[in-house]
């Protein structure tokens, strides 16, 4: 079969993988109907994470089963499934207490690389959710953005205590930051400030539910939410860039006693002790723990009550994924759609 593999900094080519097999019985292997290119995937295309050889890229995706392994139960040849970026058993303490991608056996998708035409799913029975049906073809685009980043902006929300009635800033206009809006939304924020500069990102965080727009970064930002919300910061701040920069937004944005989600995957981010004593904000976040959302999001999703997959705005064959990397990187495409 044929993958992308990135080989160096901006280096990513579509080539001949070795064909996944079942390699223990709790296993699956999946024929891929549609996966994406990551914000988190620009790290390494920037340069960001060490490339110490040529290693597979990818961890979204939505296909149909081909095969399972002897001890897989919940998903048969012929489902149409997703899963999350992170393997996970579904039965360990960490698991059963709602944070999967944490799982003692978690195994990163990345590492398989989901950019491909097949992919093997380990623990496929704790790790793949089947869809009601065969999804309806403009359905593909919103399931497949449940693999990640919906799920992602979701519990960026969660952790950020989203409730009715609150103020929501969103750091961040990438998918993941726009599916925050979304989510805040669903769970009842009454107002949404989304920052961004981009006027078609813009667009499209007021189609998702964001009430108000903030241009403005660092201090001047920090002072145009203030003056939106009293003077006093927002109730719940999603953080989906992972910079200091944005860190240090998120937190100066949060009012005190208020709660920031962060879910923009971390680099190079320290924080000073006395900003955190003195912002007095709640700070959970980390690699969302999106498997335990995705039967409620393939749901809403499955109901047309949500459409996530406005986020892509770009599809390619997958043969041109790195065409896809360099739409992505040069910031011509929110979210790149390949299709195998
Ligand atoms: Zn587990």
């Amino acid at each position: 079969m044929y993958g992308a593999v990135i080989h160096a900094p901006g280096d990513v080519r579509f080539e001949q993988r070795p064909d996944p097999q079942i390699e223990q019985p709790t296993d699956a292997v999946i024929r891929m109907l549609a996966t994406c290119v990551c914000g988190s995937d620009l790290w390494s295309y920037r340069g960001a994470n060490p490339i110490r050889r040529p290693t597979p890229m990818g961890h979204e995706y939505l296909g149909v089963v081909e095969e399972v392994g002897a001890d897989v139960r919940a998903v048969r040849p012929g489902d149409v499934v997703i899963g999350s970026f992170f393997a996970s058993d579904g039965t360990c303490e960490i698991c059963r207490s709602g944070y999967p991608s944490r799982c003692v056996q978690a195994i990163g998708m990345g590492s398989l690389g989901a950019q491909a035409e097949r992919l093997r799913v380990p623990l496929a029975d704790g790790t793949l959710v089947a869809t009601p049906g065969t999804p309806d073809a403009d359905l593909i685009p919103s399931l497949l953005a449940a693999s990640d980043v919906l799920g992602t902006g979701w519990f960026g929300a969660e952790a950020a205590a989203v409730r009715p009635g609150k103020t929501v800033v969103v750091v961040g206009d990438g998918a993941v930051g726009l599916l925050g809006v979304l989510a805040a939304r669903v769970q009842g924020a009454e107002r949404i400030i989304a920052m961004s500069r981009h006027a078609d990102r813009q667009r499209l965080a007021r189609t998702f539910g964001a009430t108000d727009i903030v241009e403005e970064r660092g201090d001047e930002g920090v002072a145009r939410v203030k003056d939106l919300t009293d003077g006093l910061g927002a109730h719940s701040t999603i953080e989906a860039v992972g910079t200091q920069e944005s860190m240090l937004q998120a937190i100066r944005s949060t009012r005190a006693g208020g709660h920031v989600g962060f879910v923009g995957v971390s680099h190079g981010v320290e924080l000073s002790g006395q900003l955190l004593f003195y912002s007095e904000v709640h700070l959970f976040g980390g690699p969302a723990p999106v498997r335990r959302f995705l039967p409620d999001l393939i749901g809403r999703i499955w109901r047309r009550e949500i459409d996530p997959g406005l986020v892509f705005d770009l599809t390619l064959p997958l043969s041109e994924v790195a065409e896809g990397y360099r739409a992505m990187d040069e910031r011509r495409a929110i979210k790149v759609l390949l299709q195998p």
